[in-house]
C-alpha cells in the first residue's frame, strides 16, 4: 500500500485578528509540511457562530498571504460541515457512549457547593473547566425524552469512562498517541491518554450539535490529516480526541505539540493581546522577515 503523503494543517478560529502566536503555528504546520515533503491545508474553526464573524475569516486570509504562505482551496470552513459532525455524534450516541446534559452552569455550582465543597477545591479538567459532578448522568432515556420535549437547552457529554471501557476493548489494548516533537515534559514517542482528567467532557450541544473535540476529529480524518501541528497549550486535549477517534474508527494522525509565544512579561498571547497582532506589527511597519525573527523561527 502507498504511504500517504504527508498533510498538515493550520486551523485558527476566526473570533478575533491572528498575533504571532498563530504565525508561529502556522509558518511551523507549513515548514513541516514543505520538510516532508507534503501538502499544508488551512481550516476554518468556526462552529462557535456568535463570536466567530466574517470579517475575521478575511483577516486570517490577509495575515497569512502577507507571511508568504500559501495554501490548498477550497479551504474547509466547519460552519458548513455541520451534518458531518451531526453523523459522528450519532455515531457516538448508538455507543452509547454521550448522555444528554441538562445542567446550567449555576446548577453545577450549586451541586459543588451543596456537597460542601469548596469551588476553589474541587477539581477542574486541563483547561480549568470544573469536572462535571454528573447531574443528570443517570435520568432514564424517558426523562430525558420528556425534558427535550419541553424545550430545556441540554449538553451531550461523553461519559468518559464508558467510552475508554469500549475504546479499549476495540483497540484490545492501551490507547497512546505519537508525539514527534515534546510533551510538556519533553518527552517524544508513545504517550499515554488521560482522558479521565477532563471528566465528561462536552461533546456537542442543542445549538450547536458539535464541539471542538468532535469537529477536530471529524475534519482531520476527513482532510487525511497525518500530522497535527499545534501549540502545547492543546497537548491534552489530544487525550480527549485520540478517544473519539478509537471510537469512530478514525486513522492515528501524529502529533506535534510546540513551544508557545509569550508576551514580554512571559504571558501566552491572547487575542486581546494587541501589541502582538499581525495586522498590527504589519501597520508599524514590521516585515515578515521581522515577524520570523521576533518568534524565532
Ligand atoms: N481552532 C483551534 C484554535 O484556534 C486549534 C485547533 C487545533 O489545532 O487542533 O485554538
Amino acid at each position: 500500500m502507498q504511504k500517504p503523503d504527508t498533510i498538515t494543517r493550520f486551523a485558527p478560529s476566526p473570533n478575533g485578528r491572528l498575533h504571532l502566536g498563530h504565525a508561529y503555528s502556522a509558518l511551523y504546520a507549513a515548514e513541516k509540511a514543505a520538510e516532508l515533503g507534503g501538502r499544508f491545508l488551512l481550516r476554518i474553526e468556526d462552529i462557535d457562530v456568535g463570536r466567530c464573524r466574517p470579517e475575521f475569516v478575511e483577516g486570517i486570509y490577509e495575515d497569512l498571504e502577507w507571511l508568504g504562505l500559501t495554501w490548498e482551496i477550497p479551504v474547509r470552513q466547519q460552519s458548513e460541515h455541520f451534518p458531518d459532525y451531526e453523523a459522528a455524534l450519532k455515531q457516538l450516541r448508538d455507543m452509547d457512549v454521550v448522555y444528554p446534559c441538562f445542567a446550567t452552569r449555576r446548577e453545577i455550582e450549586q451541586t459543588i457547593a451543596d456537597n460542601g465543597i469548596d469551588a476553589e477545591r474541587w477539581p477542574r479538567d486541563p483547561d480549568g473547566a470544573l469536572l462535571y459532578p454528573g447531574i443528570y448522568k443517570d435520568i432514564s432515556p424517558k426523562e430525558g425524552s420528556r425534558l427535550m420535549w419541553e424545550g430545556r437547552t441540554y449538553a451531550w457529554r461523553l461519559d468518559t469512562e464508558k467510552a475508554m471501557r469500549l475504546a479499549i476493548k476495540k483497540s484490545g489494548g492501551a490507547i497512546t498517541f505519537t508525539e514527534l516533537q515534546g510533551s510538556p515534559s519533553g518527552k517524544t514517542g508513545a504517550q499515554p491518554i488521560k482522558p479521565e482528567l477532563f471528566g465528561d467532557v462536552v461533546i456537542a450541544r442543542k445549538d450547536v450539535p458539535t464541539s471542538y473535540h468532535l469537529s477536530v476529529v471529524v475534519d482531520d480524518a476527513l482532510q487525511n490529516i497525518t500530522h497535527i501541528t499545534r501549540g502545547r497549550d492543546l497537548y491534552s486535549a489530544t487525550y480527549i480526541h485520540r478517544l473519539l477517534q478509537v471510537l469512530l474508527d478514525l486513522p492515528e494522525p501524529r502529533y506535534c505539540h510546540h513551544r508557545l509565544i509569550e508576551d514580554e512579561a512571559g504571558r501566552r498571547l491572547s487575542k486581546s493581546a494587541k501589541d502582538m497582532g499581525l495586522k498590527d506589527l504589519r501597520e508599524a511597519g514590521k516585515t515578515p522577515a521581522d515577524i520570523r525573527q521576533m518568534i524565532r523561527i
